[in-house]
């Protein structure tokens, strides 16, 4: 049988909803019995690029699923490229240990492409410029936006186009309103966003993927900021992109960074060449991790 290329953007009542190059609509598809779940792979998810089969009726089976370049667990999404991290420039303030945190949680799961979008720039925002230069030195790039002013949506849909996207962040900074701004026909799945989280965190969610300009944006956000206790501890510093040049240069191996002699860390931070502000959030969230491990090593 002549198979297909496409990618599975939605799934639902046991059908999952394949877009082909070929086919206008999506392609109702079943599973071959060897993609079931099981305890160590998470079957068949949104976002995975598969091949289907035709049936002469017009729906699908999916033959073979093709590799992941990456997969975020709650909600299950394979192949996201992009998370844009969105905060609020007041209402609520930003909070600098929260936002790197959400830095360190989309670092760790090996996404491509890390933006930072302030949002409600249409507020007195104090002095926030001269802390998001400190994310600019670190190499992220930071949007500055407004959706109900509609500033800045050129920028952040140009940043969109081509590309796999979810949209993290705490609650009330504007991410549902973003989604309508950028587009009044993912306003729809908006109200679907609010509702699938209204219904707990017992209940799984099942995200989607609406198409946009030549990408995607996943309905459900990306992750949560509470996720950090199981980062390897060892690894951190990695989640770091600006200490990266300088973790050969410690006299110990391993080294936590917080207080060993002859640490380059420490140097470059000594030389200014790391920002203080992320260094202390690295401490921090050095400290987090480590209580949060023990914590669960007690239970245990
Ligand atoms: P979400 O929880 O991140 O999805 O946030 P919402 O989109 O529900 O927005 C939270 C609140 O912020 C709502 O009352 C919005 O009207 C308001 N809001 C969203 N974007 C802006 C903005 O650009 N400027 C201002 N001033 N308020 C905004
Ligand atoms: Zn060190």
């Amino acid at each position: 049988m002549q198979l297909e290329e496409g990618r599975v953007i939605k799934a639902y009542n046991s059908f999952f909803y394949v877009q082909t190059n070929t086919d206008s609509e999506l392609v109702a598809c079943k599973l071959r019995g060897k993609f079931k779940k099981t305890r160590r792979s998470q079957g068949v998810v949104p976002g995975d690029k598969v091949l289907i089969g035709r049936l002469p009726d017009g729906t699908g089976v999916v033959e073979e699923q093709l590799p992941r370049e990456s997969m975020l667990r709650r909600p299950a999404v394979a192949n996201v490229t992009q998370v844009i991290l969105t905060f609020a420039a007041a209402q609520p303030d930003l909070h600098p240990l929260l936002l790197n945190r959400f830095l360190v949680l989309a670092e760790w799961s090996g996404l491509k492409n890390i933006l930072i979008c302030v949002n409600k720039a249409d507020l007195h925002d104090g002095d926030i410029a001269a802390f998001l230069n400190l994310y600019e030195q670190a190499g992220y790039r930071v949007l500055r936006v407004s959706a109900k002013e509609k500033q800045g949506m050129a920028e952040l849909k140009e940043a969109l186009a081509g590309e796999t996207t979810v949209f993290a962040g705490p609650s009330g900074v504007g991410k549902s309103s973003l989604l309508n701004a950028i587009d009044d026909s993912l306003s729809l799945a908006t109200g679907q966003v609010s509702d699938k989280i209204k219904r707990g965190k017992h209940t799984t969610r099942v995200a989607e993927l609406l198409p946009y300009e030549q990408g995607f944006i996943v309905d459900t956000p990306g992750f949560s900021a509470m996720e950090l206790g199981e980062i390897p501890l060892e690894e951190l510093a990695n989640f770091f992109p600006e200490f990266r040049p300088y973790l050969g240069k410690c006299r110990f191996a391993p080294c936590s960074h917080t207080h060993e002699p002859d640490c380059g860390v420490k140097t470059a931070l000594a030389a200014g060449e790391i920002s203080q502000e992320r260094y202390e959030a690295y401490e921090a969230i050095y400290k987090e991790i480590q209580e949060a491990q023990q914590l669960k090593r007690k239970k245990e």
